[in-house]
């Protein structure tokens, strides 16, 4: 794309609404005595880390995290001071840089462990790392049986700071399902075990659903991510704003007759004389062509459907009588507010979840503009 061409479509960030997302978060943390890590991983769930990241640190965020310690060292190299925590990286990966940077960083198993070490001794620093105990969503972490040579083989190391045990939950998101508490329990249990081997380390367990739904598992730490995004992973309602909007224009409108069909397929046919408008957004910008028929836009103060195919660079959209002028804004899901489509319909329509339709919104084709002031 031409840097010194006007987009054809945007993703708008507003940063005063994951401040005031990540404040509403951190609140509740802070209630239980908490601090709060913003996670960022994936590009900050497609809305820009290093950005949410200064945002979220301006809330009231004290942590971040990231999924690897590349993601963890774009931040750090951004100028973000605040304490980082890497948790999924591949064996090929050196901690050295990392722990040079002071970088925390996870270990689930021993491997990584002699792993971490080792960098540790080349950095000539101490590592800090968060043991991490799987209790029971059977994907990273270390199984329960493994746990206590784990913790033994960390506490004996005198290159380590063991910082934190933690581990994540399964099922947050279904506030009551049986399986939180027994996580919850299995949790104790491995701190318990630390605790024994002679370690003082803090505790992280909540993700956003837990922040919001369950303050006993708050620990010394949360680390929020969909939520300070504004969307919302519970059932009940919180007063949380969605950050992301994509939108473009109309570049083009005309009236078709009775009969005439729209796009490729020709899947969609007027029943009557009405007036479309061309969009310049297809599924090379994120928008799924699994959309096609099932979608509406926000265009002229209303809610009209796209008719025909989403194609890769273009949608049309069914007008009726009204004539939008060229150049009018299209909105493709926002907040809500006005009444546009939200990332969640998008996800409810195509039977995902808002996290994948907002994380999938990194694309080159569209340029990403960030508002809001908050306190600065
Ligand atoms: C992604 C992630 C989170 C954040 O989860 P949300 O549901 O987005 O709040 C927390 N912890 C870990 C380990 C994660 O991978």
């Amino acid at each position: 794309m031409s840097v010194d061409q006007p987009p054809r479509a945007e993703v708008v960030i507003d940063l005063d609404a994951v401040r005031h997302n990540l404040g509403l978060l951190s609140a509740r943390a802070a209630a239980s005595g908490a601090a709060t890590m913003a996670v960022v991983k994936a590009d900050g769930y497609g809305h820009g880390a290093v950005p949410v990241a200064g945002a979220a640190v301006e809330a009231g965020a004290t942590w971040l995290g990231a999924c690897s310690l590349g993601e963890a060292l774009d931040l750090r190299r951004a100028g973000i001071t605040a304490r980082l925590l890497s948790w999924l990286d591949t064996p090929d990966v050196d901690f050295t840089a990392g722990i040079a940077e002071d970088v925390d960083i996870s270990v689930s198993s021993a491997g990584e462990l002699a792993r971490v070490v080792a960098a540790a001794d080349r950095a000539g620093e101490r590592a800090r790392v968060h043991l991490k105990i799987d209790t029971g969503l059977a994907r990273n972490g270390c199984p329960p049986h493994s746990w206590p040579a784990l913790v033994k083989a960390a506490a004996a190391e005198p290159g380590l700071d063991v910082v934190a045990v933690w581990s994540h939950l399964a099922c947050a998101d279904e506030p009551g399902h049986p399986s939180i508490d027994l996580q919850a329990r299995r949790f104790a249990d491995a701190y318990r075990v630390a605790r024994d081997a002679g370690l003082d380390p803090m505790r992280h367990l909540a993700n956003s659903a837990a922040t919001l739904t369950r303050p006993d598992l708050h620990f010394d730490l949360v680390r929020t991510g969909i939520a300070m995004y504004g969307l919302n992973p519970v059932p009940q309602p919180e007063d949380l704003r969605p950050a992301m909007t994509l939108r473009s224009s109309v570049v083009l409108t005309k009236r078709i007759e009775t009969g005439e069909s729209v796009s490729y397929g020709h899947t969609w046919t007027a029943a009557r004389d009405t007036t479309v408008a061309l969009v310049p957004v297809g599924y090379g910008d994120g928008v799924p062509r699994t959309l096609s028929g099932r979608m509406s836009v926000w265009l002229g103060g209303k809610r009209r459907p796209v008719v025909g195919r989403v194609c890769m660079d273009q949608i049309v959209v069914d007008c009726g009588d009204d004539e939008p002028a060229v150049g009018s804004e299209v909105v493709l899901f926002g907040a809500g507010t006005r009444g546009e489509p939200t990332a969640r319909e998008w996800a409810d329509t195509l039977g995902t979840i808002d996290y994948e339709i907002v994380t999938g919104m990194y694309r080159p084709r569209v340029r990403r503009r960030y508002t809001g002031e908050g306190g600065r």
